[in-house]
């Protein structure tokens, strides 16, 4: 028997790779154009900030690991498979490990390889099957490309293959949208991801919209594209089981379960974000200034904050309320010290009222009718 057994904490593992082919025109993630940067440089820096967080908590053992971007998929091959042997000999075995890519970017080959060296879910960046509204959003990929992608995935032996998807893009309608959720469905994949398209700060696409270029859709219609995509995804066999997630039974994306249950993760490479030791952080978000902080043996953490026992509820009781099964008031309990029923007395009983929050005996979770304004509901648990 173990007897360091206790000293295991659940954890995920993310990895930034913050290159892009080009940047889409709604993105507010960071990234750069690869094609300005020596990508070995990046990924050997990764690796040594790898091995020195790694280092410091010897008991630690990493249940999912994510390789996120960016577009891991537009790194060369030999890198992102370097990479993902650097992680997973020091992180053997997770339980899921999770590559995002996108369509356009793989090959039955490449995707063969990343199986072979112990990737078990592969996350596809669609964001829709109209072609009109890739090329609205800037992707550079096709819609045949996405059929190609979760072919070659399915032929190099994945059976957990997720697919990102966006509604709302202006001009877009509740019919081009329903086919966009059918030809999802159709290619028989695990999981599904869909959000609504957000305007991020300093994009073109909201420069777009400011200069009176671009019309968003109307709220109305963004609400009936939500509930369409519950009714279509749930009718297919697809569970809800977050705000814009759904799976097959089972098919649950297990790294971001871990973030919805605030539980700690590390964030490694430039902008990456951790919630470790109880502190929150995030990395230099500037791929040049991050290399040159890990070759100089610098601090790469660029803000960082230790959030009190009640922002840790409050911040708890947000992340578990995007789930469908909401708060477990024994779990709460466990993790923050307080009861949640009594902590949020007031908001849940306002929201009761109106029929956005059910209570039982073991949990508080949102109604299907808060989940479209669930961001204005849970702003009230965000403080207390
Ligand atoms: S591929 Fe993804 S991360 Fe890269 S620019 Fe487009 S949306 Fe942003």
């Amino acid at each position: 028997m173990n007897s360091k057994k206790h000293d295991f904490k659940p954890a995920g593992l993310y990895v930034h790779i913050p290159f892009c082919q080009t940047k889409c025109r709604y993105c507010g993630f960071y990234s750069e154009p690869i094609k300005n940067h020596a990508p070995q440089r990046l990924i050997s820096a990764i690796i040594t900030e790898l091995t020195e967080k790694r280092g410091q908590e010897p008991f630690f053992a990493y249940q999912t690991i994510y390789i996120g971007g960016g577009s891991p998929s537009c790194l060369p091959a030999k890198q992102l498979l370097r990479l993902i042997g650097e992680i997973t000999s020091r992180c053997p075995k997770p339980e899921e490990f999770t590559v995002e890519v996108n369509p356009g970017q793989v090959s039955k080959d490449i995707l063969s390889q990343l199986r072979a060296a112990g990737v078990t879910r592969i996350s596809i960046g669609a964001q829709s099957f109209a072609s009109e509204e890739l090329t609205f959003l800037g992707r550079k990929h096709s819609v045949a490309d996405i059929g190609r992608a979760v072919r070659s995935a399915k032929k190099a032996s994945f059976d957990n293959i997720g697919i990102d998807l966006i509604f709302a893009i202006p001009h877009s309608t509740l019919e081009s949208w329903k086919y966009s959720l059918r030809s999802a469905i159709d290619l028989g994949v695990q999981h599904i991801s869909a959000y609504a398209l957000t305007y991020e700060e300093q994009t073109p696409l909201q420069k777009a919209v400011e200069a009176g270029e671009v019309k968003p859709v109307d709220e109305e219609t963004d609400r009936q594209m939500y509930d369409m995509t519950i009714d279509e995804l749930e009718k297919a066999g697809f569970k809800q089981y977050e705000i814009s997630n759904f799976s097959k039974p089972g098919f649950e994306c297990r790294h971001n379960l871990n973030y919805w249950a605030n539980n700690p993760y590390l964030g490694i490479g430039p902008a990456a974000g951790s919630y470790w030791n109880g502190k929150r952080t995030l990395n230099i978000a500037d791929i040049k200034k991050y290399i040159e902080a890990i070759e100089q043996r610098k601090n790469v953490i660029a803000e960082s904050e230790t959030p009190d026992n009640i922002q840790v509820a409050c911040e708890t009781a947000v992340l578990n309320l995007r789930r469908r099964c909401g708060i477990i008031l024994d779990e709460f309990k466990k993790q923050t010290g307080f009861d949640a029923a009594k902590l949020f007395a007031e908001p849940i009983g306002r929201y009761k009222k109106l029929g956005l929050i059910r209570t039982t005996s073991k949990r508080l979770c949102l109604t299907r009718k808060a989940l479209p304004i669930a961001d204005s509901v849970l702003c009230d648990f965000s403080t207390t």
